[in-house]
């Protein structure tokens, strides 16, 4: 009796200590779902720094559904429209079909599925927060979708802003313009149509000079859409608020257009046309600046002209970035002529009619994380770092274009793969270097934090003596800004044909 209560004790003990050795038990995380302690029936386990548990208690508590095929050892688990397929001991997972990789993959461990919460979590939309100290892993459901209040319009000065009011911080927004008919299409996602009075379609039978009315519908089941039928071919600059509870949709009113479509005068007078000549129409509503045909640069879509480009001359002030010599001495400092090309871009970029901004004119210092934040507070939709390349050696010599696939990428009509593979293209062209090509590099600073498509352009290399001669002219500005310009005008205008 006693040997036997013992041998109870000492199987206990030892199976004890084996769950443990398994399981981790005393030092496996606690899983806190929505601000709650959620009970597994083990407890989550730590591999290569990442939280693994089973998955069928914390996706079913959320109201998924979690499903094993035995044949392909995959475990699928489905939230809302979001479907993450794993592979047992495979780092490729799928998310709606499309392939990611994984640094841990999904295991058995005593006949169950473990799958990195990490990972699944955010995948299906999920907040997932990791506090070492107390060693817990906060997973947060899915945000409830904004509501989308009001829509209104109002004019101040000659800007005529149409504004998407919503209760709460808007996640995600889209605009895109199109045409026959005219219209500009704005989507707020993960949003629900909540107005006063209604919820239902409608529009908000207002017209003037830029449009002829606003709709709006719950587009899909989780997109509000608002469409503003065009009276002019004019695309809009939209915008966040500061608390990002509003979409801001400016357009611009020309004071000097009557509502008269007979005057041929009012017509074909461009505002910023002031010698009076009469400047060709391009057919299309649209007045084509005679200069670009002799700079063989195209005209930029309308559509995309209310498209927000941010200029980056790369360094400045007290960052002079790569330097040239010559014989032992600085002929030439990259923030010099990084700002040259990035003005001069800058101005065939207006030339061809797209919006754009600057974050330095002149030579001052701008922190290198300043630089993105800045395109991102004024809702840019594409970034463009201007910079020249050197090395240790003064063999490489050449041209190269940076971008990266980020998510944040998919909101934006065009991909920066896209815009770096047509800008390397015009600048080949233009310059005639090297061409090192478009290259895939996420985590460079600039492209890695601004959210919308961004490249990075390194027009020659500093420390090479023939790329240098070649930088020390007029000429090379003018091939590398025109390029550049060039390759980013084709590839927007691309993006809507
Ligand atoms: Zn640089």
């Amino acid at each position: 009796m006693r040997k036997g209560l013992l041998l109870g004790i000492v199987l206990i003990l030892l199976l004890s200590l084996s769950m443990g050795t398994i399981y981790g038990a005393s030092d496996s995380p606690t899983l806190i779902l929505d601000g709650q302690v959620l009970q597994t029936p083990e407890p989550p386990v730590i591999r290569s720094g990442r939280t693994l548990l089973p998955a069928k208690v914390l996706f079913e508590s959320m109201g998924g559904t979690v499903s094993w095929d035995a044949q392909l050892r995959k475990t699928t688990i489905a939230l809302d429209d979001t479907t993450v397929e794993l592979f047992i001991d495979s780092t490729t997972a799928y998310v709606n079909g499309e392939e990611k990789q994984l640094d841990v993959p999904a295991t058995i461990i005593s006949r169950r599925t473990y799958v990195p919460v990490n990972f699944v979590a955010t995948q299906l939309g999920c907040e997932v927060l990791w506090n070492a100290t107390d060693r817990t892993v906060t997973v947060n459901s899915p945000k409830e979708p904004v509501q989308v209040t009001d829509i209104s319009v109002q004019q101040a000065g000659d800007t005529l802003r149409v504004q998407l009011s919503a209760d709460s911080a808007i996640e995600g927004y889209r605009s895109v313009a199109y045409e026959l008919p005219d219209r500009v299409v704005i989507d707020i996602k993960h949003a629900k149509l909540n107005f006063e009075d209604t919820d239902a379609a409608g529009s908000l039978g207002i017209s003037n000079s830029v449009f002829s009315d606003v709709r709006y519908s719950q587009f899909d089941t989780d997109t509000v859409r608002a469409v503003i039928d065009l009276a002019v071919k004019q695309a809009p600059h939209v915008s966040l608020s500061q608390d990002k509870m509003s979409v801001y949709v400016d357009f611009t009113v020309d004071e000097n257009s009557g509502d008269s479509s007979d005057d041929d005068n009012s017509d074909n007078d461009d505002g910023d046309n002031t010698s009076g000549e009469v400047l060709p129409d391009n057919g299309d509503g649209v007045i084509n600046n005679p200069q670009l045909a002799d700079l063989d640069l195209p005209q930029l879509d309308w559509r995309m002209q209310g498209q927000l480009i941010v200029i980056d001359p790369g360094h400045g002030g007290t960052d002079s970035g790569s330097l040239g010599y010559q014989n032992g001495s600085v002929i030439l400092q990259e923030k010099t002529i990084n700002l040259k090309v990035a003005t001069r871009l800058n101005e065939l970029l207006q030339m061809a009619g797209a919006t754009t901004h600057m974050t330095r004119t002149d030579d001052s210092s701008v922190a290198l994380y300043d630089r993105p934040e800045i395109a991102n507070q004024l809702s840019a939709a594409l970034f463009v770092s201007c910079h020249n390349n050197s090395n240790e050696s003064a063999t490489p010599h050449g041209t190269e274009v940076h971008y990266s696939n980020k998510e944040s990428e998919a909101d934006y009509n065009f991909r920066s793969q896209t815009v770096a593979t047509f800008v390397m293209d015009e600048l080949e062209k233009s310059m005639g270097l090297q061409r090192r090509g478009a290259k895939l590099s996420p985590s460079y600073a600039v492209i890695r934090c601004s959210n919308m498509p961004a490249i990075i352009i390194e027009g020659a290399f500093l420390s090479n003596p023939s790329d240098l001669q070649y930088m020390l002219t007029d000429q090379y500005v003018e091939d590398y800004a025109l390029g550049a310009a060039r390759g980013i005008i084709k590839a927007l205008n691309a993006s809507v044909n």
